[in-house]
C-alpha cells in the first residue's frame, strides 16, 4: 500500500485564491486589509519567513509593512511599536517574529498584541476563545492542519487523533483544534512512555515534535493518516543517505545545496499510511495561506464587533 500524498501546495493555493477574491470584493467596498509584520534584528532564518510573509501579502493583496527594529531593541521600545501599530485602524494584523532576541521578555511584548489583531492566534485571549469555541484567531499552522484534513475530505468526528507535541504555537491549538471537531484526542510529549504504542492507537496522526523522521512506520496504524508538522534541516550525508538512499530528486537537492528538509515522519511511512503529508509541500504553505486568511479574518472581525475592544 502506498499513502495518499496531501498536496499543501494545492491546498494552499486553493486558500489564498479565495482570500484573494475576497480582498477584491472588499476592495471594491473601499476597505484594504493591513498587516504589520516586526523582525527584530537580523535572524537569517525569520529574514527568510518574513520575505515570505511579505511576498504573500503583495500576491493576495494584502496591504503589508515591514519594521525592522535594531537588535539591540529592548522590551520597552518593543512594546511601544506594539502599542503605536495597535492604534493604527489600517492596521488590521501584527505579527511579531519569533524568537526575539534574548534581552527581550518574549511573552510580554505577544501580551501587547491587540487580541482583535493577533494574527497568528498566540494571545492567551484568542487561546481562551479556541479552547471554549468562540470565534477568534487561531494558530495558522495548527488552522492549516485542520483545513489539510477537511479540504481532504478526511474525517475527524468520533475519531481516535494523536498529538505528538505539546507547544502552544502547534501541539496544543492542535490537540483543542481536533477536539472542537469531535475527535478523541491523546496529546503525546518527551515524557509519554510507549509512544509508538499510542500513536498506533491514532486514525489521525499529527507530529509536531522536532526531530527528523522520528515517527517510523512502528507508529503507524496500517491507513492510517499522518500529518507531518516538522521542518528539519539534514545537513550530514550519512543521515540524508539514511533517510534518501534511492531517491534521486533527494540526493540531487543535497548534492546542490548541501542539505534537505526532512519532516518528523520517516518517509518509509508513505508505505503503511493510508494518507500522507510530505515534506516540503505539506503542512508549510498552509502557514502562510493561514496566515493570510487570519489578517483577512481580524480586518472583518475588528469592524463587526467591538468584543475585543472590551480587553
Ligand atoms: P517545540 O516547541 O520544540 O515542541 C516540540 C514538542 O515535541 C514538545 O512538546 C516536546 O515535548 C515534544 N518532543 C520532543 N522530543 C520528543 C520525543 N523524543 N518524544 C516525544 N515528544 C517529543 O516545537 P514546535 O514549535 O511545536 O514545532 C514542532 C515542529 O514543527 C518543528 O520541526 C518545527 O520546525 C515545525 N513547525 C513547522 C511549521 C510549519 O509551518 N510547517 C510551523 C511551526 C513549527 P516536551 O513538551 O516534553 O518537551
Amino acid at each position: 500500500m502506498s499513502a495518499l500524498i496531501l498536496d499543501g501546495t494545492r491546498i494552499a493555493q486553493e486558500i489564498r485564491s479565495e482570500v484573494a477574491a475576497e480582498l477584491k470584493e472588499m476592495a471594491a467596498a473601499g476597505l484594504r486589509p493591513g498587516l504589520a509584520v516586526v523582525l527584530v534584528g537580523h535572524n537569517p532564518a525569520s529574514e527568510i519567513y518574513v520575505r515570505g510573509k511579505v511576498k504573500a501579502c503583495e500576491e493576495v493583496g494584502v496591504y503589508s509593512e515591514k519594521l525592522t527594529p535594531p537588535e539591540s531593541s529592548t522590551t520597552e521600545e518593543l512594546l511601544d511599536l506594539v502599542e503605536e501599530l495597535n492604534r493604527r485602524d489600517e492596521i488590521d494584523g501584527i505579527l511579531v517574529q519569533l524568537p526575539l532576541p534574548s534581552q527581550v521578555d518574549s511573552k510580554k511584548v505577544l501580551l501587547a498584541v491587540n487580541p482583535a489583531k493577533d494574527v497568528d492566534g498566540f494571545h492567551p485571549m484568542n487561546v481562551g476563545f479556541l479552547s471554549t469555541q468562540r470565534p477568534g484567531l487561531v494558530p495558522c499552522t495548527p488552522g492549516g492542519v485542520m483545513e489539510i484534513l477537511r479540504r481532504s475530505n478526511i474525517p475527524v468526528a468520533g475519531r481516535e487523533a494523536v498529538v505528538v507535541g505539546r507547544s502552544d504555537i502547534v501541539g496544543k491549538p492542535a490537540a483543542m483544534l481536533l477536539t472542537n471537531a469531535n475527535a478523541t484526542v491523546t496529546i503525546c510529549h518527551s515524557k509519554t512512555h510507549d509512544l509508538p504504542g499510542v500513536c498506533r492507537r491514532a486514525d489521525i496522526l499529527v507530529a509536531a515534535i522536532g526531530r527528523a523522521g522520528m515517527v517510523t512506520r512502528d507508529y503507524v496504524k496500517p491507513g492510517a493518516t499522518v500529518i507531518d508538522v516538522g521542518m528539519n534541516s539534514v545537513t550530514d550525508p550519512a543521515e540524508s543517505q539514511r533517510f534518501f538512499a534511492g531517491n534521486a530528486k533527494r540526493e540531487e537537492t543535497f548534492r546542490k545545496k548541501g542539505s534537505t528538509l526532512i519532516g518528523d515522519v520517516h518517509p518509509e511511512v508513505a508505505e503503511i499510511a493510508g494518507a500522507l503529508t510530505p515534506v516540503p509541500g505539506g503542512v508549510g504553505p498552509l502557514t502562510i495561506a493561514m496566515l493570510m486568511f487570519n489578517t483577512v479574518k481580524a480586518a472583518k472581525m475588528r469592524r463587526r464587533t467591538r468584543e475585543f475592544a472590551k480587553v
